[in-house]
C-alpha cells in the first residue's frame, strides 16, 4: 500500500504515520525527518535546508525530490509506504507521479487531516512541551514565530497539493480535530474501504 498523508504541520500525520507503520509493516517516509538527519549529519545536503528549515520555509524541489527517489528505491519501501510531508508542492506532486510511474507504481490513497488552523498554534506549544518533559530535543521550527511562517508556506504551496489530488480521486478528508484515536479509526476505515474495492 502507498499512501500520502497531507495537512498542515501539527495535523498529527507524524503521530498516524507512526502508528501506520506499526499495523502494516511499510517504512514512514517523513522528508521532515530525512532533513532534520542531514542536518544533523552536516550532509552537504543538510548544510544546505538547514536555513531555510529554520526559518519555517520550504527546501527546494530538486533537494526533496532526491531524497524520496532514493528512498523508496530502498528495499523496505518495495512494497509500500506511507509518506509523511512528500509532496508539499505541485511540482513535487508531479514528479512523484512520474517515478512511480516509471516503476510501474501508484499511489493507492490520499488522506488529507483537515484542522482547525487558529488551534495549530496551541498544539505545537504542547508539543514542544512535552518533548521537553521527556527530556526530548525540543525542534527548533516548533517555535510560534516559526510555526506562523510554516503554517504560511503550507497555505501558500502546499494547501494547492489537494485538490490537485482530489481530481485524480484519490483523496479522502479526515476531521484532524478528533482524539488521536479517533482520527485513527477514521484513516481506517478509510483503508479498509481500499481492501474491499481491491
Ligand atoms: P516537517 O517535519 O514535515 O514539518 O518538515 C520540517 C521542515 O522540513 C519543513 O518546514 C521544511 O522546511 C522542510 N521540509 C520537509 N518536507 C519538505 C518538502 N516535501 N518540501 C520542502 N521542504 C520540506
Amino acid at each position: 500500500m502507498r499512501l500520502i498523508l497531507v495537512g498542515p504541520p501539527g495535523a498529527g500525520k507524524g503521530t498516524q504515520a507512526a502508528r501506520l507503520v506499526e499495523k502494516y509493516g511499510i517504512p514512514q517516509l517523513s522528508t521532515g525527518d530525512m532533513l532534520r538527519a542531514a542536518v544533523a549529519a552536516r550532509t552537504p545536503i543538510g548544510l544546505k535546508a538547514k536555513e531555510v528549515m529554520d526559518a519555517g520555509g520550504l527546501v527546494s524541489d530538486e533537494i526533496v525530490v532526491g531524497i524520496i527517489r532514493d528512498r523508496i528505491g530502498e528495499d523496505d519501501a518495495k512494497t509500500g509506504f506511507i509518506l509523511d510531508g512528500f509532496p508539499r508542492t505541485i511540482a513535487q506532486a508531479e514528479a512523484l507521479e512520474q517515478m512511480l510511474q516509471a516503476g510501474d507504481q501508484k499511489i493507492d490513497a490520499v488522506i488529507e487531516l483537515r484542522v482547525d488552523q487558529s488551534r495549530l498554534v496551541d498544539r505545537i506549544v504542547k508539543r514542544a512541551e512535552e518533548a521537553k518533559n521527556a527530556g526530548q530535543p525540543v525542534r527548533k521550527d516548533d517555535d510560534p514565530e516559526v510555526f506562523k511562517q510554516r503554517l504560511e508556506a503550507y497555505n501558500r504551496d502546499t494547501a494547492v497539493v489537494v485538490p490537485y489530488y482530489e481530481k485524480t480521486g484519490l483523496l479522502s478528508v479526515i476531521d484532524g480535530m478528533q482524539s488521536i484515536d479517533d482520527v485513527a479509526a477514521s484513516i481506517d476505515s478509510v483503508l479498509q474501504g481500499l481492501d474491499e474495492k481491491v
